[in-house]
């Protein structure tokens, strides 16, 4: 249970605190894109993006890794300027390794953001880069993110009963 507890846990992405994070030497944000920085419904990046966006750049290396393949991303690539990685199977370690490997990153210089427990958190805790839940923004999910949530409220469940994680009791 243990690998889907993240080690922060916020509102939004507009609400980490991003300057703690540099000071913990973190140099790379993983975001998810899905429902974590727009609803999937949404096909560009929205102006609120795009300004948080330009002020973390500053600091971080941003890259989004998304299960979403290449033509959802790539508006986002273009749109945010920034690097992507798609169809990249989270919570599996090979693309978070190959992230490494390209950027040259310790997984103690990494953060990864995202709506889901059994991907994002799953993936970043595995990997053991700091993982950072939000809440999920938009009601319209695919097909296979609704067998996840089902999932995932059994997690969520079990979490709660273990006084492990309750939602919208946010840490940092
Ligand atoms: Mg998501």
């Amino acid at each position: 249970m243990q690998i889907f507890i993240p080690d922060i846990y916020q509102k939004s992405i507009y609400d980490i605190d991003y300057n703690k994070l540099k000071k913990k030497g973190i140099k790379c944000l993983l975001f998810d894109l899905d429902n974590t920085l727009v609803p999937v419904n949404n096909d560009i990046p929205t102006k609120k993006v795009k300004e948080l966006f330009n002020v973390l750049e500053k600091d971080f290396k941003i890259i989004i890794i998304s299960n979403s393949g290449k033509k959802r991303l790539t508006p986002f690539k273009e749109g945010l300027n920034v690097d992507v990685s798609a169809s990249s199977h989270k919570p599996f370690k090979k693309k978070y390794l190959k992230i490494m490997n390209l950027y040259k990153f310790e997984y103690y210089e990494m953060a990864a953001i995202g709506d889901q427990l059994l991907t994002d958190i799953c993936g970043a805790n595995r990997i053991g880069i700091t993982s950072i839940l939000v809440n999920p923004i938009g009601d319209y999910e695919k097909w296979c993110t609704k067998i996840n949530r089902f999932l995932e409220s059994f997690i969520y469940r079990k979490l709660r009963k273990k006084g492990l994680l309750e939602k919208g009791d946010y840490y940092d």
